[in-house]
């Protein structure tokens, strides 16, 4: 693309208003105040940071407390043009043009209401929560977006609930430590006996396990939720008249588990379930662009210069993987927009080069620190072992250390 950018250049065109899309804005204007750059995003496009939404609650912010600029706002002042609730439903790479269609109906009439061509496009669109089958997504909350909090956030304003999360990884360790400080009565559903498990060794999450619990947080560990359904207040509380209904947990011991009990437990009766199961990314638009992708770690990127197989097309964040590994992080964001800016704005640049992130998981009843790319299974060796401190390292075939954790326990404040 010339310097010049000619007036029928269709620019640069962004599918996401996450942490992703506008970071490739930021880098791009940062090199280039003037070739066209078109934001279309399923929501408003409002600037926030993500991770913040495990610890709004107790803080008593609301979504609008943690925008830090509105969509309108954010693209008048990065003169970009903005097209906000507006979904993204097909991408023709041949002729380099995207089928819009309207984020807020979801009625047969809504058909694509416009076509928009590109001279480069970059997928910055995300992954959606997975609900399983026991979870159904019209009764159960996600945190993933901060429209969705939003509304949760309002619910729990009301007053002290009892909130249920399914899936003690990252985030729901984190909102249920969140939920506690608020006030809240917490438990946190896993399959696995501990938090965390599916990414350190027994021995680490165990000590997360005891934090939690003795946090106050009731964690059933080896437990599957096998039903969540609608009970009326009147079937509960014969008393209120109210209109708020409570749920109903169903839920299981994993057959082989080490839970603490083995006969079917009594079900929940709760205000809230959140689910964070874990994320996917929707293969609708990369099959219909002829990306490369694999279902569960996203759209697949050249390593150095983050281009999908497609011409013309990048992708960054949580929809993308590196090397067969999604990369689900804030940090890497600055450098992967870096990268795609200078490939797209035809600059020299080195490649861009992944290092994982420092993982820090944001609860303050325990300290979780983890570097490199560690997973549950394999050779993990303790380093240092104490009351307050654990150290292990992950080690390869080579005897190589590809991760480490560190965990510590939290310094009480004095007096
Ligand atoms: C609760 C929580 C806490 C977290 N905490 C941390 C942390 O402490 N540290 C850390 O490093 N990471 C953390 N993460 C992960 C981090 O926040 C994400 O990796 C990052 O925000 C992903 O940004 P993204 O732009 O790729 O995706 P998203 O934020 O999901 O943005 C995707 C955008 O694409 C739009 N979109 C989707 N489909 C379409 C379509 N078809 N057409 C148009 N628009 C579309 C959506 O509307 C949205 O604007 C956390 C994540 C969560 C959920």
């Amino acid at each position: 693309m010339s310097a010049e950018h000619s007036s029928t250049s269709k620019g640069v065109v962004i599918v996401g208003a996450g942490l992703a899309g506008w970071h490739v804005i930021d880098a791009i204007r940062a090199k280039d105040k003037d070739i066209p750059i078109t934001l279309i995003t399923a929501d408003s496009g409002d600037r926030y940071h993500k991770p913040m939404l495990t610890m709004a609650i107790s803080q008593n912010k609301r979504a609008s407390d943690l925008v830090r600029a509105t969509g309108s706002d954010a693209a008048k002042a990065a003169n970009v043009n903005l097209l906000a609730n507006t979904q993204v439903s097909d991408i023709d790479a041949a002729s380099q043009q995207l089928h819009l269609v309207s984020a807020t109906r979801s009625d047969p009439a809504n058909v694509d209401y416009a076509t928009i061509g590109y001279d480069k496009l970059v997928l910055a669109m995300g992954a959606h929560p997975i609900f399983p089958q026991s979870l159904p997504e019209d009764l159960v909350w996600h945190v993933n977006h901060i429209e969705r909090f939003g509304q949760l956030q309002e619910k729990l304003a009301t007053g002290n609930q009892h909130v249920a999360i399914v899936g003690a990884g990252m985030v729901g360790t984190e909102i249920a430590e969140d939920l506690l400080k608020a006030g809240h009565e917490v438990t946190l559903i896993d399959l696995n006996d501990a938090p965390l498990s599916q990414m350190l060794p027994p021995k680490a999450t165990a000590r997360i396990a005891q934090a939690v619990k003795s946090q106050g947080i009731n964690f059933l560990g080896g437990y599957q939720v096998s039903d969540v359904m609608r009970i009326s207040d009147s079937d509960n509380d014969n008393e209120s008249t109210s209109s708020h209904d409570k749920l109903q947990v169903d839920y299981k011991p994993i057959a082989g588990a080490d839970s603490t009990a083995d006969q079917q437990p009594e079900p929940l009766i709760v205000d809230h379930v959140i689910a964070s199961t874990g994320l996917t990314v929707d293969d609708k638009l990369p099959a219909a662009a002829g990306v490369e992708f694999n279902r569960r770690t996203g759209i697949v990127v050249d390593a150095t210069t983050l281009r999908t197989n497609a011409s013309n097309i990048y992708a960054i964040g949580d929809c993308m993987s590196i090397n067969g590994v999604a990369c689900r992080y804030v940090a890497p964001l600055r450098a992967q927009a870096a990268t795609i800016a200078d490939d797209i704005l035809g600059h020299e640049h080195e490649g861009y080069e992944h290092k994982p992130p420092m993982i820090r998981l944001k609860n303050k009843a325990i300290s979780v620190m983890a570097t490199g790319v560690p997973q549950a299974t394999g050779n993990w060796q303790v380093k240092t072992e104490t009351d307050d401190e654990l150290i292990m390292d992950l080690l390869d075939d080579n005897n190589d250390v590809s991760a480490t954790v560190t965990i510590k326990a939290p310094v009480t404040p004095k007096g």
